[in-house]
């Protein structure tokens, strides 16, 4: 990204899904493949990409800031506030403090999670006994990994983390803050 850090750490994988065709709006919603945080949230996930590395496991993000447009189209697609937040309240993600994600071997293949990333069923939600054991196992780990560095989990969806009392930090949708975000 222009006039931002280039951060990155070698145990995370950028894979940004709303940057292409594959999410569920059915077209890509982001201009860019770039993934951006707040500073505080860019430093807990180094926190967890640091013991991903340490288990030789990597991290695979799927999203992390979401302009406000792309929430309007998400929610005009599932207009499901236990998926989707909705936009005139703003989204974790709007804020700069959520990740979507989750792991994979130290090659880059993704662990079977029982669902897919954006998977609005029930068998996306924590504590399922209905998905495999050993999806239940690696949804385990991630949560894990992400709690040791900080973040909170969301019950709904395994692949969503958002720093604690997200509501601390303000929407992000002006270029002059968007520009305080750092590059994953
Ligand atoms: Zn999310």
């Amino acid at each position: 990204m222009d006039g931002l850090p280039e951060i990155s750490h070698p145990a995370i994988d950028i894979d940004l899904r709303y940057a292409t065709a594959d999410n569920i709006c059915g077209r890509p919603i982001y201009a860019r493949a770039g993934a951006l945080l707040h500073p505080d949230a860019h430093a807990a996930l180094l926190r967890a990409a640091d013991l991903a590395q340490a288990h030789q496991l990597r991290l695979r993000m799927f999203d992390a800031y979401r302009p406000l447009a792309a929430q309007h189209c998400l929610w005009a697609a599932l207009p499901d506030p236990d998926f989707v937040a909705d936009p005139a309240q703003g989204s974790t993600h709007n804020r700069g403090v959520a990740v979507d994600l989750t792991l994979t071997d130290i090659g880059g293949r993704p662990f079977d999670m029982g669902t897919g990333f954006d998977d609005m069923t029930p068998q996306s939600h924590h504590g399922r006994t209905d998905v495999g054991p050993s999806a239940q196992r690696n949804r385990a780990h991630l949560l894990g990994l992400m709690a040791l560095a900080g973040w909170e989990h969301h019950p709904y969806e395994w692949w969503h983390y958002n720093l604690p009392a997200p509501t601390r930090y303000a929407i992000v949708d002006d270029a002059a803050n968007v520009a305080r975000l750092m590059n994953v």
